[in-house]
């Protein structure tokens, strides 16, 4: 299938979950995985009417955001390095994997020196992978404490990553562990923190990240097919 046909085939996947759980399909933002994709192919899913995508490597962003129309959206996943932050500017819409200190006092000293206020999301290791980078749930209220004594950083909600090979029960049952905690955090009313997005769901299960109440998908071979580099995550 060419990516025009399947980028309609996941969004009307989304429709049906969004419908089928009583939301509305408009307030789920769908990211295009273009991670390992050449512009040209990210130009097809451009031409096919998608305009947010995500990449995980600051450098193979900064080579496509010039390439690609300047009316792209970019969001960055996957874990990002302190030394890497002198390359973000303005045209980073979105950092899903805020998931450490060191992380959060770069972003805020970069962003006091070039005056960025850095739209964020906490990265949760809600299921306790070990092999995922992310929070503890039981840490991320000392941590969000923390951004909201920081001018530069602004938190627009929590960010996970379903555990590998786990059920569709236990993945959907990590999805709602995060919503809880957003509820709950949420009503600490903190300084530059809004916890209003939910990114969550991937290729393998974004409908049930839809049905726990995810506002932002993150789909890639569901997309553009298989990534050739598989240590590409
Ligand atoms: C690669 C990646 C995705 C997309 O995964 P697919 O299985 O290709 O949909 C989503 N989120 C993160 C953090 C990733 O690294």
């Amino acid at each position: 299938m060419d990516i025009y046909g399947s980028l309609s085939a996941v969004r009307q996947r989304i429709q049906q979950a969004a419908v089928k759980s009583g939301r509305d399909p408009s307030a789920i933002k769908l990211l295009a995985v273009s991670k390992t994709m050449s512009a040209g192919t990210v130009q097809r899913a451009y031409e096919a009417g998608q305009r947010s995508f995500a990449e995980n490597r600051v450098q193979e962003w900064q080579d496509k955001v010039t390439q690609l129309p300047e009316d792209c959206e970019w969001h960055l996943i996957g874990r990002l390095q302190t030394n890497k932050v002198k390359y973000l500017d303005e045209r980073i819409n979105l950092i899903h994997s805020l998931d450490r200190l060191s992380l959060l006092e770069t972003l805020e000293s970069q962003g006091a020196q070039r005056n960025i206020i850095w739209p964020t999301l906490v990265q949760v290791n809600i299921a306790r992978d070990s092999q995922k980078a992310g929070l503890l749930a039981e840490e991320v209220e000392d941590f969000l404490r923390e951004a909201a004594g920081c001018q530069h950083i602004q938190v627009y909600g929590l960010m996970t990553i379903g555990a590998l090979g786990a059920s569709p029960e236990d993945t959907q049952g990590f999805f709602r562990e995060l919503r809880l905690l957003k509820e709950r955090l949420q009503q600490k009313n903190l300084p530059h923190v809004n916890l209003k997005e939910l990114s969550m769901g991937m290729s393998q299960d974004f409908e049930w990240a839809i049905q726990e109440g995810s506002t932002i998908i993150r789909v890639g071979r569901q997309i553009f097919g298989e990534r050739i580099d598989l240590n590409h995550e």
